[in-house]
């Protein structure tokens, strides 16, 4: 069992009384024939829990707060089999604080043309009932995915699905730690931010951690749990180097910041190569493989870029593919066919990797500590998105780009860092300008699991601003957008 199941979503069907007591238990029945169906197809990755049917405003309230509080439930999902006066609703409602999804199906997928009457229209009226449904979400401006489909289809269950990961990255960020190692780059603006509009808006509680304090728990690292970890390194990794000395201490880097993320409970951290005092080398290889397990991780203090991308590993979570902390480093402007190179001074996660990567030891050229080992390899193609966060001052701004992977054109021999390349959309160009005018870091997270829809549902249950460049973005679209969304902003 995937270990998403461990989330639980719960099917909450309306009604009423009005229709006597064999109409509800045909409804309940339905309910949970359906719940059953959603929870065995094969693409919808959570828990759905079937819940009995509400009847009234106080059954409804009960239900909400009892999902509030139940920190198994990522999510609520409605559907008003028959008509469920949405006023009864209205005390629920606006207690909610779960994400939410309301189901646009029926229980039938055809009309029986001999089998229609008057019993059976009552029963089977979500057309109906979920109209009025809608409505009191809408008149509320209570942020909600409306998925509409019959519940066997499979691109119906797979929009819940999808829906239920971007649930599971809410539970997930308002339940997040990230460590910080040292403070913001010297000067940067793009990586700073609002801790406390974080916390506020996204749960995240950001906070400091001496460097000195990973020095003293990396020199306490025995050498006999520094040798199995080598044994790890071995199999999963090819050695290129003879510079042993430098993995092991990587090795114990690993260890000691993994041992400290466990105790304080964090899913991601940061450093800088600014402030590394007593330590021997940038936590290269250490910062790869603790990504790998799926912790956060952001460079040169950027605990935004750090958050997200434990917060989009998680959503992930037995997807294909892989996500990882990114930068936009250098480009390649043959006309007709720009790409984009990613990479890191060191820190590019290795699920992104299309073979076994390599550990090679080289000099940094800054930091002025000793050479440090990394992993180095090629990212696969495929389809991928990449999103960067930005602090717009009173509120956040996810940015969302639609990328295309491809193998490198070049070997880059005496290039000595793990490297993707990717044709940005609509292209090099357009997506470039778009994404500078939008504001958009040079750090991002990226991801060949997670597409734009997910995001967008993200930004729209954390209610923080969203915008996505696709194939269709247009220069003169996005800057509309941007103008008019600056204003709508101000104005929440
Ligand atoms: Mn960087």
């Amino acid at each position: 069992m995937s270990s998403m199941k461990r989330y639980e979503f719960w099917f909450i069907t309306g009604s009423q009384h009005l229709y006597g007591p064999e109409t509800l238990k045909a409804v309940a029945e339905h309910s949970q024939i359906i719940a059953k169906g959603l929870n065995e197809s094969g693409v919808i990755p959570c828990s759905v829990i079937f819940k009995p049917i509400v009847t009234t405003p106080d059954e409804i309230t009960k239900i909400i707060k009892e999902a509030n509080y139940d920190e198994k439930c990522a999510g609520i999902i409605t559907w008003m089999h028959t008509f469920s006066p949405s006023k009864m609703w209205i005390n629920g409602l606006s207690v909610l604080e779960k994400p939410y999804c309301h189901f646009h199906t029926q229980f039938n997928r055809t009309i029986p043309n001999e089998g229609i009457d008057m019993d059976f229209m009552n029963l089977n009226q979500s057309a109906h009932g979920d109209r009025e449904h809608g409505f009191i979400g809408t008149r509320m401006r209570i942020p909600r995915k409306v998925v509409v489909g019959y519940w066997e289809d499979e691109d119906v269950q797979e929009k819940i699905g999808n829906w239920m990961r971007s649930a599971v990255g809410v539970l997930v960020s308002r339940n997040l730690k990230v460590m910080r190692f040292g403070d913001n780059m010297r000067q940067v603006a793009v990586t700073e931010g609002d801790k406390v509009a974080a916390q506020i808006k996204l749960g995240w509680q950001v906070n400091t951690t001496a460097v000195g304090d990973l020095v003293k728990e990396i020199n306490a690292v025995a050498e006999e749990q520094v040798d199995s970890l080598l044994k790890e390194y071995e199999e999963n990794y090819q050695m290129a180097t003879d510079n042993i000395a430098a993995i092991r201490y990587q090795a114990k880097t690993e260890l000691a910041i993994k041992k400290m993320l466990e105790e304080a409970g964090c899913g991601a951290y940061t450093n800088t190569f600014e402030d590394l005092h007593g330590m021997e080398q940038l936590p290269g290889l250490a910062s790869q493989r603790l990504m790998e397990a799926g912790y956060g991780y952001g460079g040169e203090g950027d605990w935004k870029v750090s958050a997200m991308t434990h917060i989009m590993k998680q959503m992930a979570e037995g997807l294909e593919g892989g996500t990882a902390f990114m930068e936009d480093y250098t480009y390649d402007l043959t006309k007709g066919n720009e790409l984009s190179l990613g990479a890191h001074m060191l820190e590019v996660c290795p699920t992104l990797a299309a073979d076994k990567p390599r550990i090679e030891v080289h000099p940094l050229g800054i930091g002025g500590k000793a050479d440090p080992a990394r992993l180095v390899f090629e990212g696969h193609p495929g389809k991928a998105i990449v999103a960067s966060l930005v602090d717009m001052g009173g509120r956040f701004r996810l940015i969302v780009q639609d990328v295309e992977a491809v193998k490198p054109i070049y070997d880059m021999p005496n290039l000595p860092v793990a490297r993707v390349m990717w044709k940005a959309k609509p292209d090099l160009k357009t997506g470039a300008e778009c994404w500078i005018l939008a504001g958009g870091a040079h750090h991002t997270v990226f991801s060949y699991s997670l597409t734009a829809e997910h995001m967008q549902d993200f930004a729209e249950m954390m209610d923080i601003e969203y915008i996505h460049i696709g194939k269709d973005t247009t220069i003169e679209g996005l800057k509309q957008l941007l103008f008019l969304q600056d204003i709508s902003w101000k104005l929440k």
